[in-house]
């Protein structure tokens, strides 16, 4: 079954003068892991946003998780239910611990404090790091926050993870270990993963290559 539904989809930014996405079609399956590759420009971050509901289409149709994101009123709810986004700037919030980071998502939810701390080490164990929840981000390595970004992407149990460039600014021993990380990830919690890559040997490791070339994909 299809956990992403996509027919037509487009986007120009700068009243019509750029073309981000012309006309994308994609159906992404339950479970599955799917990398989108293409150069700088192409449309990928797009499509990701797109996917998560951070920006909206002009044209087409887009169901993910079954909501309609055209038609949705509550987005918010939609991404803090659905998705869970890794991000290559991690946007961990520089003045929360390591632990209070990873509880933001779950700030909205019905969950009480003993609950979300629970849940919160939980997933920092998963990622190595019980060691440094009371640590700030910016005492941490790339590498570290990173894993910090992806147990808190992890918290709320979504159906869909969406990384960019999840390796982007890691040194190759330490984008092995994220990407380790991920597969396991994918394994064990049977979540559907998207990840956005320069990187032939990230891209290779998914179920399937997508290819964006000037808003469109091929092949
Ligand atoms: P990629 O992720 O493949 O590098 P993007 O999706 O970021 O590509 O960008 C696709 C095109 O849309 C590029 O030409 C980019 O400059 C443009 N673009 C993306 N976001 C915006 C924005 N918020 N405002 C204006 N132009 C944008
Ligand atoms: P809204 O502004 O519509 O209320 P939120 O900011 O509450 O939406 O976002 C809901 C979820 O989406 C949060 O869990 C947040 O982590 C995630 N999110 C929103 N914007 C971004 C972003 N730019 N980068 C990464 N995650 C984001």
């Amino acid at each position: 079954i299809n956990i992403i539904e996509i027919k037509g989809l487009k986007k120009s930014y700068e009243e019509g003068q750029i073309t981000a996405l012309n006309g994308i079609d994609l159906e992404i399956k339950e479970g599955e892991f799917v990398s989108i590759i293409g150069p700088s420009g192409s449309g990928k971050s797009t499509l990701l946003n797109m996917i998560g509901a951070l920006d909206n289409p002009d044209e087409g149709s887009i169901s993910v998780a079954g909501t309609d994101l055209t038609r949705s009123e509550d987005l918010s709810k939609f991404r803090s239910d659905e998705i869970g986004f890794v991000f290559q700037l991690h946007n961990l919030i520089p003045n929360l611990t390591v632990f209070e980071n990873v509880q933001i998502p779950l700030i909205e939810t019905p969950l009480s404090d003993g609950q979300m701390e629970k849940r919160a080490l939980e997933l920092l164990k998963s990622v190595n790091l019980e060691n440094k929840i009371n640590q700030k981000p910016t005492k941490l390595s790339g590498g570290e926050r990173q894993r910090v970004a992806i147990a808190r992407a992890l918290v709320n149990h979504p159906s869909i993870i969406l990384a960019d460039e999840p390796t982007g600014s890691l040194d190759s021993k330490t984008q092995e270990i994220i990407l380790d990380l991920l597969k396991d990830i994918h394994k064990k919690e049977n979540v559907t993963l998207i990840i956005v890559t320069h990187s032939p040997d990230v891209a290779t490791m998914a179920d399937r290559i997508i290819t964006v070339l000037d808003g469109e994909i091929k092949g």
